[in-house]
């Protein structure tokens, strides 16, 4: 998991990627993938993942290979597949698929492209130039404001953006979230590190600067990105810290309208909110507050001269992938071969997927979802996870270390919790975006229009708890905090990890485990300080986190003995809270498991108990292959421990022990005092 910011987590979200073909993965394959000559009680991973793990090859490049890699290969593939098509059928004009496939044939359109030139820019450019003074400066500033941010990302493409969201107090109201951006480079340090290293990226910057303002035509292009870079170290130096920004405490500031003037001069604020569609807002949550007051000082203070190049600069990069080859070219050799280290721009048809799914990413959910997460798959997880939540009550009600009263917030938090699974009951409505073929600029502009006004407008909706926060075609989850919400796409719920025609031991040992874990960080360290209706606010007692912290002393302990590497061991407090999220999931999970079984026995399936296989599914689910160099730094730098470690997380669980009739002398075989749980 990685924390982008607090209130919103992404979980392995992984980007779809290249689209070439994937060997297939069903959950009959898991049988074959068993290594019979390992004993289970010796080495459980070895035992589940064995015969794979001898032939899994990791791609040239890459530093691992595991089952998620193969779902984005093979999601990306069929993401590809289903624009393509659309692109080929013309469909009627207005639907889904025209407007898919037409962005998509708009994007590949690189002769249309080429013979506009810079052309579809002249209005954009025409303001730029017409900037003469500060309140026109503002207004353009306002202008730009966007709503491509969110909780999950930080920097936003322009000087602000908004993300529109429940307040940290109020679930019941929307409100502005004013975030911090306007950074050509990713990273703050980018601009401030002294090193050496930094400095040469700096230099490296500001020749693409001067190449990218060449292309639109400005004279005297070295002096000027000289300034625009001048002017973003400044900004940079005005961004709160990466420490700062992770602080959710740090980014509650409400903000009044009347509080702009006094606490950020130097920016017509009236022309900007005017200019950005909020004239009428009067509340604000200003997520870093020097961002704020110092961009502002330097939008009164520099020179409109060097706003004005740094304008075009980034309206320019904003597009350059739908600009003429030369614009389009100079970005990648800046961003994709400096910044991220490609040598080689990758296929256009790769560039206009992730385009597509950009603009209308729920638009090819739906095509996705119609052909590969039909209706009766969500209502199979939704039964599943029923049971998850039934299972989460009665442990939350037997905890040890929990007092009464935190149990009782802690099960209503339970009953509140939302969970999303495969696709939204309601899809973003794309009815009034036009997207014309052969227009490529158009339709981004178009579609940017619609996202931001889209946003906007829930300022004056009531909060949608239900509202999605990733793609269905996206392999990956979404743990939302405020509000309290959890989303697992179609692209995850697919096998191995769920297979809605499959094996329900499969699933729930897998799949089951896995959104089980995501539940447990809504009731732990993550989650503990935000309520049910996702109001800031920690409802733990001092005494609850002290009896946490002795218990989870236990499992850390357990980690800290594994040791992969000669004189390499796990660190057990680094991976603690990931561990104590997989025990929990995988209890949660089997006690689900069992209540879906209704008191019916169990099935044997390629000569494995529904037990065993509950137990195998969860190992495979953790199998990965990787180099050396890439484990090290995994024990070294993550929150999460080594798969093999995490799929021996089973050694806690008595009903692993009966499943695979583990004794004494079994490597892996605890006394039962000595097995950890805190769940
Ligand atoms: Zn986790």
């Amino acid at each position: 998991m990685n924390f982008c910011a607090p209130g919103a987590v992404f979980i392995f979200a992984l980007a779809l990627s290249a689209g070439t073909a994937a060997a297939p993965v069903d959950q009959n394959a898991g049988t074959q993938d068993i290594d019979r000559s390992i004993r289970p009680g010796d080495d459980f991973y070895r035992y589940a993942n064995g015969t794979w793990l001898r032939t899994a090859t990791i791609p040239a490049g890459q530093p691992s290979y595991d089952t998620r890699a193969i779902l984005v290969e093979r999601t990306s593939q069929r993401v590809r597949e289903l624009i393509q098509e659309a692109a080929a059928a013309h469909a009627v004009r207005g639907s889904i698929a025209q407007k898919v496939g037409d962005y998509y044939a708009s994007i590949m359109d690189e002769a249309a492209i080429e013979a506009k030139g810079l052309t579809p820019l002249a209005a954009e450019m025409a303001q730029i130039a017409a900037i003469t003074n500060k309140a026109l400066l503002a207004a353009y500033l306002g202008s730009t404001l966007n709503s491509e941010v969110d909780g999950l990302t930080g920097n936003a493409d322009h000087i602000f953006g908004v993300w529109v969201n429940q307040s940290f107090d109020d679930s019941k109201h929307c409100v502005f979230h004013l975030l911090q951006g306007g950074l050509g480079m990713p990273d703050r340090d980018d601009y401030l590190d002294p090193s050496p290293k930094m400095a040469e990226l700096r230099a490296q910057y500001k020749t693409h600067i001067a190449a990218i303002l060449k292309l639109s035509g400005i004279p005297d292009a070295e002096t000027r990105a000289a300034r625009v870079l001048a002017l973003e170290i400044q900004i940079a130096q005005a961004h709160a810290p990466d420490a700062d920004a992770a602080d959710v405490f740090k980014q509650n500031n409400p903000w009044k309208r009347a509080d702009f003037n006094v606490k950020a001069p130097g920016m017509d604020w009236g022309a900007y909110f005017t200019a950005g569609g909020v004239a009428g807002q009067s509340e604000f949550i200003v997520w870093q507050p020097s961002a704020v007051t110092g961009t502002s000082a330097l939008v009164g203070r520099e020179s409109i001269d060097v706003w004005k190049d740094y304008l075009t600069l980034h309206v320019i990069e904003h597009y350059a992938n739908i600009l003429p080859k030369a614009v389009a070219a100079e970005h990648f050799a800046f961003y994709g071969t400096v910044l991220s280290g490609a040598q080689q721009r990758p296929d256009r048809s790769k560039e206009a997927i992730v385009a597509t799914n950009a603009a209308l990413g729920q638009a090819v959910g739906q095509l996705y979802t119609r052909r590969y997460f039909p209706p009766d798959a969500k209502a199979k997880a939704q039964a599943m996870v029923g049971n998850l939540i039934i299972a989460y009550r009665a442990r939350i009600a037997n905890l040890t270390w929990m007092s009464p009263q935190t149990k009782e917030k802690a099960l209503a938090k339970l009953a509140a919790l939302r969970i999303g699974l495969g696709y939204p009951d309601t899809w973003i409505d794309y009815t009034t975006l036009d997207v014309v073929r052969g227009d490529a600029f158009g339709n981004m502009r178009r579609a940017e229009a619609l996202n931001r006004s889209r946003n906007l407008a829930k300022l004056t909706q009531p909060a949608d708890p239900d509202e999605w926060r990733i793609d269905p075609q996206i392999v990956g989850a979404v743990i939302v905090f405020s509000p309290n919400t959890e989303t697992f796409s179609a692209g995850i719920l697919q096998p191995p990890f769920f297979d809605s025609q499959g094996d329900d031991a499969w699933n729930y040992g897998s799949a089951g485990a896995g959104i089980a874990h995501e539940i447990s960080h809504s009731f732990d360290e993550l989650g503990n300080i935000y309520d049910g209706q996702g109001r800031l606010g920690n409802w733990w007692t001092a005494e609850d986190l002290a009896k946490y912290h002795a218990a989870a002393e236990r499992v850390a302990a357990q980690f800290d003995g594994y040791c992969p590497l000669s004189g390499v061991c796990i660190n057990g407090k680094q991976v603690l809270s990931e561990n104590i999220a997989d025990l929990a999931g995988l209890l949660v999970a089997h006690d689900a498991y069992v209540l879906s079984l209704k008191g019916k026995t169990d099935v044997v399936i390629n000569g494995l108990s529904g037990e065993q296989r509950f137990f195998l599914a969860f190992a495979q689910r953790w199998r990965r292959a990787q180099t050396e160099e890439a484990l090290r730094r995994q024990i070294a730098t993550d929150h999460h421990a080594p798969g093999e470690y995490r799929s021996d997380t089973v050694r806690n669980v008595d009903a692993w022990y009966k499943a695979y009739e583990v004794s004494p002398g079994d490597k892996l075989y605890l006394k039962p005092e000595d097995r950890v749980g805190l769940w």
